[in-house]
């Protein structure tokens, strides 16, 4: 983050402005709305400013600036096309720590006007670090059409009600619970519907049906699939769980951009495993898991992938079930499907492949205890996973069994990421190119003749 999002109080506060033209005009405005004590400084000031300080009280000077303006200001703005006198002003301004923003010029601002998206007292603050304007302007076209006008009433009237339903509420997790529903519920569309009396009869008539309670109440788990890497591979339920849980338990494989979509203050917990070193076992998982639960508790366990394809989900769950715990359970796209799609690789094809088969490559105790001579059949693609370590060892087994050594074989890096790498050979070419490649877990492998087809259908270049 370049820039640290902050809301300014300027009630009642001396804000000065230095510049009288149509861009000082636009700046004066929002100021204005948040009650600001704006003062003008330029030796001429256009006739809309002066007909808006009439309405509002503003002080006008008509003059040159000089330094000891600036002295108690709580925000100074330049909006001078003078580049020179910008300067005086910004240094003068960060001399006394005030932050000054000058027009169009981001490297004399020690703050900036970010885009708005204005649902008072809800408000939304969009900026691109001043290195795309546009960009931020865009998004909040995208935002004002997203988010119903009511969400300012919405709340109002929360805010109305905030401290009845904290005394009445006493447990903070079934307050969030409370809050949640009355936002995503049916007062709300009758918020969104304008019909603002109604919705305040039934959220009172919800809060008096509320038992005080200061137990806690079962929370819930939610296994959720984080796909390969890219979040834009993300469900839109995985999406809704993750903004919605209060902790999450997450492994090495979820990438940093799709953990950065969890709600912001829920508490991350780190189980994964690295290699040779298990910090947290299996066992301690479950056990985590019902714990946080049986505290009251939305638990999201966010794992790469799919939960269920060698991710251990099933293990996870059964234990929740024992223990009484709810849960659901999200799918998530499985590294094979996100690898081969970004790759160009079909994993079946009407000439290839009829079948395609998940095979762990992963050794126990450097052994390998798969069925190979069901592995060499014919007409299959054989995608295997946790294989880097193996693939030495799995390409020589294909070919002991009887698969040609020329069949192709592809190894994916960080399918799905900007960091995608792909390696492409056949079953007796691909372990040295890999080696020479120095690829890092995580890493796909993908044998048959599928394969082939990457030359011509492999679209996503990083
Ligand atoms: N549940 C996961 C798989 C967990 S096993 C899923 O459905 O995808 C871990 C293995 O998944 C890794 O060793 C690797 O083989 C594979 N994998 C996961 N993400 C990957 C990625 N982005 N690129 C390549 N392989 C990946």
């Amino acid at each position: 983050m370049y820039l640290l999002p902050l809301f300014h109080n300027l009630n009642g506060r001396r804000c000065v402005m230095v510049g009288g033209g149509s861009v000082a005009l636009r700046k004066i405005r929002p100021l204005i709305e948040v009650g600001a004590k704006v003062e003008i400084i330029a030796p001429e000031i256009n006739t809309a400013i002066i007909d808006l300080a009439e309405k509002h009280s503003l002080c006008l000077y008509q003059r040159k600036f000089n330094n000891d303006d600036l002295e108690g200001a709580a925000l100074v703005i330049a909006a001078t096309d003078d580049k020179q006198l910008n300067k005086q002003v910004s240094e003068q301004a960060q001399k006394l720590n005030i932050p000054v923003n000058v027009v169009d010029q981001p490297e004399l601002c020690s703050v900036v006007f970010p885009s708005i998206v204005d649902r008072s007292p809800v408000q939304i603050a969009i900026s691109s670090g001043g290195t795309a304007p546009v960009l931020a302007r865009m998004l909040r076209t995208r935002l004002e059409s997203l988010i119903p006008s009511g969400y300012g009433f919405l709340a109002q009237l929360a805010g109305k009600f905030r401290q009845q339903v904290k005394e009445k509420i006493t447990d903070a997790n079934s307050r969030k619970a409370f809050w949640e529903d009355v936002f995503s519920g049916d007062i709300s569309e009758l918020v969104f519907s304008n019909k603002h009396n109604v919705a305040e009869n039934k959220l009172q008539e919800k809060l008096d049906k509320q038992l005080s309670s200061s137990t806690n109440s079962l929370g819930e788990v939610y296994l959720v699939g984080g796909g390969p890497g890219d979040p834009d591979l993300l469900t839109f339920r995985a999406l809704r769980l993750m903004q919605k849980a209060d902790i999450v338990l997450y492994d090495r494989l979820v990438s940093k951009e799709v953990l950065s979509l969890v709600r912001r203050d829920a508490e991350l917990v780190y189980v994964g495993k690295t290699a040779g070193d298990h910090p947290v076992t299996q066992d301690n998982i479950n056990e985590k898991l019902v714990e946080f639960a049986k505290e009251g508790n939305r638990v999201l366990r966010l794992k790469g992938g799919d939960p269920f394809i060698f991710g251990r989900g099933g293990e996870e769950i059964a234990h929740l079930a024992d223990n009484g715990i709810p849960f659901q359970v999200v799918p998530g796209i499985t590294a094979a499907s996100g690898c081969a799609s970004y790759a160009g690789i079909p994993l079946t094809h009407r000439d290839h492949a009829q079948s395609v088969r998940f095979i762990t490559g992963h050794q126990k105790e450097h052994k390998y205890d798969l069925n190979w001579s069901e592995l060499v059949a014919p007409n299959q693609t054989l995608v295997f996973y946790m294989g880097l370590n193996g693939l030495e060892t799995i390409c020589q087994q294909l070919m002991s069994y009887g698969m040609a050594s020329t069949t192709p074989a592809a190894l994916i890096e960080k399918g799905t990421t900007a960091r995608q790498r792909v390696f492409i050979g056949d079953i007796d070419t691909l372990p040295q190119k890999v080696r020479d490649g120095g690829a890092k877990a995580p890493t796909l492998i993908i044998v048959g003749s599928v394969v082939s087809l990457h030359d011509q259908l492999s679209w996503f270049n990083n």
